[in-house]
């Protein structure tokens, strides 16, 4: 049977764009090369707040809360819980850190989303200057998310194929619409190499202690998320150099310099994982479609915070390309023409 609508990439872009399409009673087929590490590496965090800056992140009050109505809409059809509900706590490197928290959290706008804590801090874990307490639905399971949306889809009568979708497919028939969410790999993608697409590298290692007892997530210049029976994943680096999704022995020094610094007691590293986060220059998503080839379109650049913005741009894409509406000109690929009209244009 000839589907008409194609999405390649089965990460939190392909996945998301899926059931958006489901709840709008459309069909489609998905193509994966079955090499995801972005989504499946992530932490599935969801922070509503930069702490390099202490600012709230882009769009947060839009996106948090429609993600989390996505997450849960879904996990009730799935029948499972997708989001763990845990909060992040910040440790204060020092007075004048939680002096800039506390002016914070007079701000109207970063109310719903900072507080202070009385919470003992967590033995173990190195926070001599107190923490604040950030409110989030706690993080994804993304693994779960993709798996789980699989094989309901596929129930469903969905096919997936396991092969590697050449962008020339789009030339071959005309008639379908192919939509390219193909995370980092969008650089080898000739219709959509002109996107300014950076390689964000990133490690996280899955470490078992005895002696660590926390239910919530603690970050700084690490996360420490507690994954069950005595698991923690703790994460992550960033490195702009390293173009392929394999973990290092910097990245893993690095980690471990940094948890070392923030926990005092025995761990064993259990595993070591890497990925590329499809970052683009200007830090917004990539929506919309190939200047010249009309059935290519591209949903990507998710970068830091998939978690938070795939669910609603998943939707806004298909406002766009289902209901022909204007895709914010923030996200929409065409803020890069120009880059397009100086490469060599394909189709
Ligand atoms: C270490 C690390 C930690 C992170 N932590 C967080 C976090 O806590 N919170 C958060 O929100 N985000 C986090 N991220 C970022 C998050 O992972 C990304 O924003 C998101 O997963 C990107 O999803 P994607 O679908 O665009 O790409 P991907 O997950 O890379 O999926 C793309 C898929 O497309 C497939 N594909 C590519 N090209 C083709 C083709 N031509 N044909 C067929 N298949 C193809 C690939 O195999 C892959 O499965 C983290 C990333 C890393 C690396």
């Amino acid at each position: 049977m000839f589907e008409k609508n194609h999405i390649i990439g089965w990460g939190l872009a392909g996945a998301t764009l899926a059931w958006q399409l489901h709840f709008r009673n459309q069909k489609f087929v998905v193509h994966d090369s079955g090499h995801n590490h972005s989504t499946r590496t992530a932490a599935g965090l969801a922070n509503p707040i930069v702490f390099k800056r202490l600012t709230r992140s882009w769009n947060v009050d839009v996106l948090m809360p429609y993600a989390q109505t996505f997450y849960e809409k879904v996990g009730e059809l799935l029948n499972v819980r997708l989001l763990s509900g845990k909060n992040i706590y910040y440790p204060f490197t020092n007075a004048e850190d939680e002096n800039n928290w506390s002016a914070k959290m007079g701000d109207d706008r970063f109310k719903k989303y900072i507080e202070h804590t009385t919470l003992k801090p967590f033995e173990h874990v190195h926070i001599p200057h107190g923490m604040g307490k950030v409110n989030t639905f706690g993080n994804l399971d993304t693994n779960a998310f993709l798996d789980l949306s699989k094989n309901y889809f596929q129930q469903a009568g969905v096919l997936f194929t396991e092969e590697k979708t050449n962008w020339t497919i789009t030339q071959q028939h005309p008639e379908a619409n192919y939509i390219f969410c193909e995370g980092i790999d969008v650089i080898h993608n000739p219709l959509f190499s002109y996107l300014p697409m950076k390689t964000s590298h990133g490690e996280t290692l899955t470490i078992e202690s005895d002696e660590l007892h926390f239910n919530d997530v603690v970050s700084k210049n690490l996360f420490i998320l507690p994954l069950g029976n005595k698991r923690f994943k703790v994460g992550a680096t960033y490195n702009w150099e390293q173009k392929e999704p394999f973990t290092t022995v910097e990245g893993k020094a690095d980690l471990v310099e940094r948890l070392e610094h923030l926990i005092d007691c025995p761990y064993k590293i259990v595993s070591h994982q890497a990925g590329i986060r499809p970052t683009v220059a200007d830090r917004r998503p990539l929506l919309g479609v190939h200047p010249n080839q009309k059935n290519a379109f591209i949903y990507n650049g998710l970068g830091t915070k998939g978690v938070m913005l795939a669910p609603y741009y998943a939707n806004h894409f298909l406002d766009f390309f289902l209901d022909k509406k204007t895709l914010d000109a923030e996200v929409n690929i065409q803020r890069f023409n120009k880059r397009f009209l100086k490469s060599t244009p394909l189709a």
